[in-house]
């Protein structure tokens, strides 16, 4: 056995090795997604037990008109958690129709190496639109994938990204409420607060403090992220494969253009806008139940139409061919397991894998 022939064999156990433990780790996400769900609820039913019992009433007389006012407001804030928390696990994140007419002229979506670049689910068996990514946990493709959520025990995608959206900016918001209550009593100097005659009160109020500080914290760098990807017109997956796009056209001189960046604007009307009328930036404020608009196959681009069976990104002239073999093959045959097999499908992992 020659010394290539050894690296191979052995890169070939490597990458089998790496699918079967993260196969493993896949289904423990699934099982354990109902656990996930089960803390999250008890994280933010202790934080909101906390603010009732020992804050608010550290703060003001529960029935003052000020004491009235910050109920109606905790309330509206944990209605709109809620209320995205749940249509964001309950809602199917979508995917791609079964039959995509592909066409006969495929020269036209030729690249320079002249191979058609079709976008293609070796596991599903179907083509991708833009944004599509297969999810190894879910185990279907998923339209417009964000990240596979253990805490949503459901993919984030087309469906489902907009209450995922608002779901954060809510409980931001609560967080950062809960934490300047708190600060009241904690570093105020007011004489009528309750400190330090109930030593239980002072510490539930310590307690909520220091975990609404901890929780705005993380929630602060997760909602950032997802804010400078919707307004670039990106999900978390597309941002790594379009910084590489980026890279490599500035190493050959050209520039890269995301085709679905419109502008900050209507990026975010892209994300809000629903399948019914209304105004679109009522849908961060209330509560409201619909799908997006459109259909997560075809997207506005600044070139024209998206279109529904191929990535556009590989085909337009400021982009470079696709080195992706798991995005960029044909589709091939199923009993056929090669190296190169193996390899593509551990790169459709760690690609999709981008869990928040
Ligand atoms: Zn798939
Ligand atoms: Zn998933």
């Amino acid at each position: 056995m020659s010394v290539r022939t050894l690296i191979r064999h052995l890169h070939f156990m490597w990458a089998a090795f790496i699918l079967r433990v993260q196969a493993i780790l896949d289904a423990a996400v699934k099982t354990a997604g109902p656990l996930y769900i089960l803390l999250a609820l008890s994280l933010l039913s202790c934080i909101i037990y906390l603010y009732y019992t020992t804050v608010l009433p550290a703060v003001h007389d529960l029935h003052s008109v000020e004491g009235l006012a910050h109920l109606f407001l905790s309330a509206w804030l944990i209605y709109n958690v809620f209320f995205n928390y749940f249509w964001c696990i309950q809602t199917d994140p979508g995917s791609p129709p079964m039959t995509v007419d592909v066409g006969d002229d495929l020269s036209k979506f030729e690249t320079a190496s002249g191979i058609p670049q079709i976008r293609w689910c070796k596991r599903c068996r179907r083509s991708k639109p833009p944004m599509t990514h297969h999810c190894h946990i879910c185990k279907r493709c998923i339209l417009k994938m964000d990240h596979h959520c253990p805490w949503m025990h459901n993919c984030i995608g087309y469906n489902n990204y907009r209450y995922f959206l608002v779901f954060l900016l809510y409980l931001w918001a609560g967080c950062i409420y809960t934490v300047c209550m708190a600060s009241i009593p904690l570093f105020g100097t007011s004489a009528h607060f309750l400190f330090p005659q109930e030593p239980t009160q002072a510490n539930g109020v310590l307690f909520t403090f220091v975990l609404s500080l901890a929780l705005f914290g993380s929630l602060s760098c997760l909602l950032g992220w997802h804010i400078y990807l919707v307004l670039t017109a990106q999900t978390t997956i597309d941002f790594y494969s379009n910084r590489q796009r980026r890279r490599d056209a500035r190493r050959s001189g050209q520039v890269w253009v995301n085709e679905f960046d419109m502008g900050k604007i209507q990026n975010l009307r892209n994300v809000f806008e629903t399948n019914s009328s209304g105004i679109w930036w009522l849908r961060i404020l209330l509560p409201f139940r619909a799908s997006p608009k459109g259909d997560g196959v075809r997207f506005p681009s600044r070139y024209g139409s998206s279109d529904a069976a191929f990535d556009a990104n590989h085909l337009h002239h400021h982009d470079l061919p696709s080195s992706s073999l798991a995005n960029g093959s044909a589709p091939d045959s199923r009993d056929a397991i090669t190296l190169e097999r193996v390899l593509a499908d551990s790169e459709d992992n760690w690609r999709s894998d981008n869990m928040v």
